[in-house]
């Protein structure tokens, strides 16, 4: 198995791996799995720390690189998502393993907040929603590398010029 050993191949947390098999019926304040195509059990995704220099873009890049993987941001937060359905899901969309199935699958898609519970939470309902940032293709998350990396140098020129000119006047003022 190939690990990239860098801090950013680290899960931080699941994002959004599948809870609930397509055939289960719809109960109050629980989604319509029953008229899903189980969305959610056709991939996994995982938050990831944000890229911070260039080895840490070299990593993702390393992700972008193996089919079926992208990334997406939201709200300055990073995901890996790999679209890969569930080795348990039938060709009828079905859960083969319901009764088993992980916490994570039970839990994902259930109202969080009693006081809204009809709050969109699964990808039933957010199939159309984009992300702030997605990247499909090493090429892509290079160029962002590249305009990240060029402000980055930008801003910390500024700053230190800027520390130089406090430190100058200060010493005049001595
Ligand atoms: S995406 Fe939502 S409605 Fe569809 S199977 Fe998953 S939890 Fe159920
Ligand atoms: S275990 Fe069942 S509910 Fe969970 S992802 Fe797989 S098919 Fe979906």
């Amino acid at each position: 198995m190939k690990s990239s050993g860098s801090r950013a191949a680290i899960p931080k947390r699941v994002a959004a791996l599948p809870r609930h098999p397509a055939q289960a019926k719809a109960e109050p304040n629980s989604p319509p799995c029953h008229e899903c195509a189980a969305l959610c059990c056709q991939y996994y995704a995982l938050e990831i720390d944000a890229p911070e220099d260039a080895e840490d873009f070299e990593t993702l890049t390393w992700y972008l690189i193996h089919g079926n993987s992208w990334l997406w941001v939201d709200d300055g937060e990073w995901f890996l998502q790999v679209d890969q359905p569930c080795r348990f899901l039938d060709a009828n969309n079905a859960c083969t393993i319901y009764s088993e199935r992980p916490s994570i699958c039970r839990e994902y898609g259930l109202p969080d907040d009693e006081a809204h519970p009809d709050d969109p939470l699964c990808d039933y309902f957010a199939q159309d929603v984009e992300h702030d940032l997605e990247f499909r293709e090493p090429r892509e998350i290079r160029a962002y590398r590249d305009d990240f990396l060029r402000k980055r140098a930008k801003e910390k020129k500024r700053r230190s010029e800027a520390a130089k000119r406090g430190w100058r006047k200060r010493r005049a003022e001595a």
